[in-house]
């Protein structure tokens, strides 16, 4: 057996893995481009013909559009911002609440927040990691407005059986799809799976611009009420005709010129750039399948997964080492790793302390709500068991990843597995 690196063994790999960089001439030229035209942003808050933006950020729209197969698609600076609008275009409101995934980046919770709605976490399931239609269910109450699926780790949701519940109870679906553009399940993309989906662009995902997002809907109701929110509502309203005033006070969620030509070069590569994930995802889950320590995804027939990162799960029982030793002797052997991905976002401070604006416990203790709501620890114990013991994550599939490179993190895991199984 050979030793391990963290006992001073020679590891399996010296050099650094490739990193993601999907940046390239077309991105220079298009920079280039809106540089010499000299207008960084055409945005005109006011009702006029720049209320829409300019050249570049329409385009981006158009060709968004075409690509995901739906009637609008809104660019704006950010997914936060993006979600932000998203349920401020749902109409959500104080004494509402909005049904969300604890496991995920905490802007998927804080949307309901910023409209003085309450988020409410559902559990997710063991397999895809998402909330679903069974965990929903059980938090729906007379207050319940809206749904906030999150396509974790690039993983489509259940979205047939969460779209019937949500229209059963007359609420809104907004995807979360920031980890997944390009997955898909069956004939449809990730993003055009709920009411509204929301996609990102900031630097850490699968394209960018730096930074930005997408929301895209069939609605056109929908898209109105983004492109208000996006730009300054409460100042258009009254020239655009707009007699709706529910959550028309505006933001500056506008995405610049150089981003949106960026981000159109961008969503080009898309397919290219996801294939390649999800051949180095197969590859990876061939390689790693007999290992008895680890359980890596397995995918329901129809799906394509957008492979943002690798989650796998670990069983410190069966290796009989914990999860943090077992990490720590991967990278001793050269493959980066993380460990339970992000904690529960009830366990934050801001909803163990119950303080988001103000003093008083807006919006969760105010006479407006009804509800009472449960952040205590336990409530999701399968978000909870993934992020405290099971969950392992890995920047291991992105595009600049090579076969050789994926034998040398299965060679690392196996290795590593077989040294304490030995003890
Ligand atoms: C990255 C991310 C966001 C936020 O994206 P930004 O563009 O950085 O605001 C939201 N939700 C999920 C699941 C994400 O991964």
């Amino acid at each position: 057996m050979q030793r391990l690196a963290i006992n001073g063994g020679e590891s399996v790999r010296e050099k650094p893995f490739p990193t993601y960089n999907t940046l390239g001439e077309e991105e220079r030229a298009a920079v280039n481009k809106v540089l010499d035209a000299g207008i960084l942003s055409q945005f005109l808050g006011t009702w006029s013909d720049d209320f829409y933006g300019g050249p570049h950020v329409q385009r981006l729209e158009r060709a968004w559009e075409d690509f995901f197969s739906v009637k609008h698609a809104v660019s704006v600076n950010s997914a936060t911002s993006g979600l932000y609008a998203a349920v401020g275009a749902a109409g959500v409101g104080p004494g509402d609440e909005v049904i969300v995934s604890p496991y995920t980046m905490s802007a998927s919770a804080t949307a309901p927040l910023v409209y003085g709605a309450v988020p409410v976490f559902a559990d997710i399931d063991r397999e895809s990691y998402c909330i679903t239609a069974e965990t929903i269910a059980k938090k729906i109450t007379t207050r319940t407005k809206a749904i906030i699926v999150v396509d974790i780790f690039g993983r489509p949701a259940e979205f047939e059986k969460i779209i019937s519940l949500a229209n059963a109870h007359g609420l809104v679906v907004i995807e979360d799809c920031a980890q997944a553009p390009g997955a898909r399940y069956e004939d449809r993309l990730a993003g055009t799976l709920g009411h509204i989906g929301v996609f990102s662009l900031n630097y850490h995902k699968t394209i960018h611009c730096g930074e930005g997002g997408v929301v895209v809907t069939d609605s056109s109701e929908f898209a109105e009420r983004l492109q208000l929110i996006r730009n300054h509502a409460e100042a258009v309203v009254a020239k655009k005709g707009v007699r709706n005033l529910v959550n028309m006070v505006g933001f500056n969620y506008r995405m610049t010129e150089i981003e949106a030509a960026i981000a159109y070069e961008q969503l080009k590569k898309l397919p290219e750039l996801v294939k390649r994930r999800q051949e180095n995802a197969e590859y990876l889950g061939r390689a790693l399948k007999g290992v008895s320590e680890i359980e890596v995804p397995l995918l329901p027939e129809g799906m394509l997964h957008g492979w943002y990162v690798y989650p796998f799960k670990f069983f410190s029982d069966r290796a009989g080492v914990s999860r943090a030793e077992f990490a720590k002797a991967l990278r001793a052997e050269g493959v980066p790793v993380g460990e339970g991905y992000v904690e529960p976002l009830y366990l934050q401070p801001l909803y163990q302390q119950k303080v988001a604006f103000g003093k008083s416990g807006f919006p969760f203790e105010w006479d407006g709500y009804d509800g009472v709501v449960d952040y205590s620890k336990g409530l999701c114990p399968v978000a909870e068991e993934m992020h405290f013991e099971r969950l392992l994550v890995g920047d291991w599939v992105h595009a600049a990843m090579t076969f050789e490179d994926l034998d040398d993190i299965a060679i690392a895991v196996k290795k590593v597995v077989a040294a304490y199984r030995a003890v």
